[in-house]
């Protein structure tokens, strides 16, 4: 009975975190292509994602996207490589 029960648990556990990964997917291909688009937080709901431009390594073609939750302070951040017609 205890053992059933907690692999109930470990199983909603797991649901759980899929479902926030893919949210996350989601917004992250949204935001790929708009970086004004309004996605609310997919962790949350409670407010809009932010979005920010980051530079990194050598190549001025790379860069991260940065998605922050001003609300509850979840964050993902997309690695991608800016069209060369930019
Ligand atoms: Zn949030």
């Amino acid at each position: 009975m205890s053992l059933a029960a907690r692999y109930l648990t470990s199983e909603h556990g797991k649901v759980q975190m899929k479902k926030e990964t893919e949210n996350w997917i989601r917004s992250g291909s949204v935001l790929s292509a708009d970086p004004s688009a309004k996605i609310s937080c997919p962790v949350c709901r409670g407010a809009n994602l932010e979005v920010r431009d980051v530079r990194y390594g050598k190549n001025p073609e790379l860069l991260e996207r940065h998605l922050a939750c001003p609300k509850c302070g979840a964050k993902n951040i997309l690695h991608m490589k800016r069209p060369l017609s930019e």
